[in-house]
């Protein structure tokens, strides 16, 4: 049945896009290692997102193993409208950034204007003279010379060529669009109802942000902050506390904020969503060089180890797995890398750690004080395992942020917590039937350890559980068993 290699803790989430969306391509980036799907609804139709959730599903049950969706939603992405044609910008011209809807009447009415189109309507009451307006990932800079009704003539600061739709960044502005645009409120409902267990927000810039998807999809998937605006990092305790998770987005992240920002923001970030039992993960241009090479340059394997090293739980591939040539390798290199890294001992080790995580009040609670317990207890007893009856997924995360070498055997009978876990770094989910007690949990549990090599008979190990059981995020229990023989 399962993989008797050792045991791979960090997660490899992989964008589906028109090369990956196969089931004979699906099946081989599973077996390299792939553990989730993330769906980008910028590119996405509803249609092929429903169909990437479709061929996912079935995929993971021919391998047998649970795999997490992913939805991500564009949220206020500002891009350029529709130009008529490409537009030469000449370093020292002048442009007028004008809303979509006036375009065509500012060009009319002043023929040899330079008119930049945008979809976005508050340009007035937004921009300021001196403001740097950024098109194309920051290829292409400007600078407000002056706004009038509600347009702004812009200074280039280099040559270029613009095309229509290309994102626009405003580094440091603060603009009134809404977070959740109604495009993402659709997307959002059609997400749900195709059953994805995450939703991921982009360019989130305050704690209400979050709260706002959180008051949308209640407990119906887990949440993802991107981190990808300046702005976020003033608010970042509280928009972690709100979300289940956080992506360094590190692509847009670099435009907003000078990309010399970006490595420590990773670390910052990453530190502060494992001390708070979250889910953590690093995204963008991580293999980029794959896109069109079998193999990835050195750096980029340097990258994916010290986001590891930085504490990541998930690592992300984008237009590799999305649009690139090679989605099987770019998983596979993933794996690889990553195993390396997780048998090393020598490094500084923050990865794996178990006494760093006591500083958030996670950790003073009492799921908090059980799973430290369980993993002092597990490392003291040198037990191969732990195992964790799980109802919403709630004391598996926790569990998760003890960071301990053996693997987390996750018993639970809600198959979207089993696929949510898919996800969580160390955590093997295991789906059980209804209705079943503890003993018959644990049993599963056991059963699973011995088929998978994980442990011999007369091992000792964990167990945390919440009791009574039905009770959600009740996590009060730990006892310690005794690996049985096979047929007990
Ligand atoms: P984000 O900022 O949210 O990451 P992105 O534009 O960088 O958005 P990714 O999801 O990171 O997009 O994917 C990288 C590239 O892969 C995209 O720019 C796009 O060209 C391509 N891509 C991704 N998903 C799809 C899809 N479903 N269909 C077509 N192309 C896709
Ligand atoms: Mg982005
Ligand atoms: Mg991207």
């Amino acid at each position: 049945m399962s993989d008797q290699r050792p045991f791979r803790r960090a997660r490899i989430l992989c964008t589906i896009g028109p090369t990956s969306r196969d089931p004979d391509i699906l099946d081989r980036m599973i077996a390299a290692g792939m553990d989730g799907v993330r769906i980008n609804f910028s590119h996405s139709s509803h249609q092929e997102a429903a169909d990437t959730v479709r061929l996912t599903r079935a995929a993971a049950v021919r391998a047998g193993r649970p795999l997490a969706v992913l939805a991500d939603l564009q949220g206020p992405k500002l891009r350029v409208g529709d130009l008529p044609e490409a537009l030469h910008i000449e370093k020292g011209s002048e442009y007028l950034l004008v809303a979509e809807s006036d375009a065509a009447t500012v060009a009319e009415a002043e023929p040899g204007t330079r008119v930049i189109p945008t979809s976005w309507k508050t340009i007035g009451e937004d921009l300021h003279k001196g403001d740097p307006v950024l098109l194309d990932d920051g290829g292409l800079a400007f600078e407000v010379v002056e706004v009038v009704d509600g347009q702004a003539r812009l200074l280039a600061a280099n040559d270029g060529l613009l095309t229509s739709h290309k994102g626009m960044n405003l580094p440091g502005t603060v603009i009134a669009a809404p977070s959740l645009t109604p495009k993402d409120k659709i997307d959002l409902e059609r997400a749900l109802e195709m059953g994805a267990d995450f939703i991921a927000l982009s360019f989130v810039r305050q704690a209400r942000d979050m709260q706002e998807l959180r008051e949308l999809a209640g407990e119906r998937a887990l949440l993802i902050a991107k981190i990808e605006k300046g702005q976020a990092l003033d608010h970042l305790g509280e928009i972690i506390r709100i979300a289940d998770g956080v992506m360094v987005a590190r692509g847009d992240l670099g435009v907003e904020l000078a990309f010399e920002e970006v490595p420590i923001v990773q670390k910052r970030v990453l530190r502060l969503t494992r001390e708070m039992a979250k889910l953590g993960i690093t995204a963008t241009q991580m293999l980029e060089s794959m896109i069109s090479s079998p193999r990835p340059t050195r750096a980029e394997v340097s990258d994916v180890a010290n986001a590891l090293v930085d504490g990541t739980d998930v690592v992300m591939l984008s237009a590799e797995t999305a649009i690139g040539a090679y989605p099987v390798e770019s998983v596979s290199t993933m794996d690889r890398v990553i195993r390396r890294v997780e048998r090393e001992r020598q490094l500084g080790d923050p990865v794996m750690d178990p006494h760093r995580t006591v500083l958030s009040q996670v950790h003073h609670t009492v799921a908090g004080a059980i799973a430290g317990a369980a993993a002092e207890a597990t490392t003291r007893l040198g037990a191969p395992f732990v195992v964790t009856l799980t109802r919403s997924g709630y004391t598996a995360w926790v569990m998760s942020a003890q960071r301990l070498r053996v693997p987390i055997l996750a018993v639970t009978d809600e198959e979207h917590t089993c696929n949510q876990m898919a996800l969580a770094w160390g955590v093997i989910p295991l789906l059980v039937p209804g209705g079943l007690g503890y003993d018959e949990m644990v049993a599963a549990a056991q059963r699973y350890a011995l088929e998978a090599g994980l442990g011999h008979p007369g091992d000792p190990f964990v167990v945390t559980a919440g009791v009574p059981f039905h009770v959600p995020g009740t996590t009060n229990y730990m006892r310690i068993e005794t690996l049985a023989e096979a047929d007990a």
